[in-house]
């Protein structure tokens, strides 16, 4: 039996199709291709916001149609208790994406994914092993795991991801490079969307307390302070103690890590940093773990 169905958006008369199943979205996709439509693909781990809005909105400018999927990809969590607690709602999820530019969504079950444990093994070198990759193991892994699945059945003419993973972005050019030379999609980066106050939009950000939402800010403010001084010609060193001492002043908060890189490489930088660089922090908030960056 196929799992497919329309869904119709309560405001707008707008028809969105929902594919539970690899192989009637694979027909469905080859169907509007052979029309010469073009795909443009934004992939979720859903509790969707803003932040994946603003990627879907782009997708749309830019393609005939838009494809998002929904997964919470269970090979990517190096902690059992982030999985199980990972934010899920998927009825809100289709609600948002009917009432934007969404065409079709697909939202499959880790069976129809993972029928059998996928055990590829990437090997991408220092893009994925700094950072995310030291203090996240084989969560990168797990990310070209479902990115190349979902891009050998997607097929997008573009796929469309946040700079908020910034580091992400790299590790798929990386492993579509290596990994898919068939591959001939072209990988966007988007900018982060961000509340009014300047806090990065994230999923996680449901599991905020009122007074650990207030000290998140912090997290934002500081990486915005430093990109001043960057701009004022201050030195790496003194950023960096700056934001170190800055984070530390929250009781709430507890620096992972702080680091400036190169912003193709990701690797330690040592000539100037304006335009050349990346500032990118985790920060624990109670049990929350935040990411974010800045560009210099
Ligand atoms: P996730 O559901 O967290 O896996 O995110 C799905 C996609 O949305 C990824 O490409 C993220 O980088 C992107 N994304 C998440 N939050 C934001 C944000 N605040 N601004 C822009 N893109 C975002």
């Amino acid at each position: 039996m196929s799992l497919s169905f329309s869904y119709f958006a309560q405001n707008f008369n707008k028809k969105m199709e929902i594919f539970k199943e690899i192989e009637p979205l694979k027909k469905r996709l080859q169907e509007l291709r052979s029309k010469g439509q073009t795909i443009g693909f934004v992939a979720t781990m859903g509790a969707l916001h803003q932040g994946h809005i603003s990627l879907v909105e782009r997708a749309s400018q830019e393609n005939d149609i838009v494809v998002v999927s929904i997964f919470v990809n269970p090979t990517q969590f190096n902690n059992k208790e982030d999985l199980e607690k990972y934010p899920r709602d998927l009825d809100a999820d289709y609600s948002l994406l009917a009432n934007n530019e969404c065409d079709i969504v697909f939202s499959p079950s880790v069976e129809e994914i993972y029928p059998i444990p996928d055990t590829r093994q990437f090997e991408l070198g220092s893009v994925s092993e700094v950072m995310e990759g030291k203090y996240r193991p084989g969560h990168f892994n797990g990310v070209c795991q479902i990115v190349s699945k979902l891009f050998a059945i997607i097929n997008p003419n573009k796929a469309y991801f946040g700079q908020k993973d910034y580091q992400q972005i790299a590790v798929i050019r990386a492993m579509a490079r290596k990994y898919m030379p068939e591959f001939l999609g072209e990988i966007i980066s988007c900018p982060i969307k961000r509340e009014a106050d300047g806090l990065a939009l994230s999923s996680r950000n449901v599991h905020l307390s009122p007074e650990q939402r207030q000290s998140a800010l912090l997290i934002s403010k500081t990486l915005f302070k430093a990109k001043e001084m960057s701009d004022n010609g201050e030195n790496q060193k003194s950023i960096v103690s700056f934001i170190k001492k800055n984070i530390s002043s929250d009781a709430n908060l507890c620096l992972e890590y702080v680091e400036i890189v190169d912003k193709n490489t990701l690797l330690p930088i040592t000539t100037t940093l304006k335009n050349k660089a990346v500032i990118c922090i985790t920060v624990y908030d109670g049990k929350t773990r935040l990411i974010d960056n800045i560009l210099l």
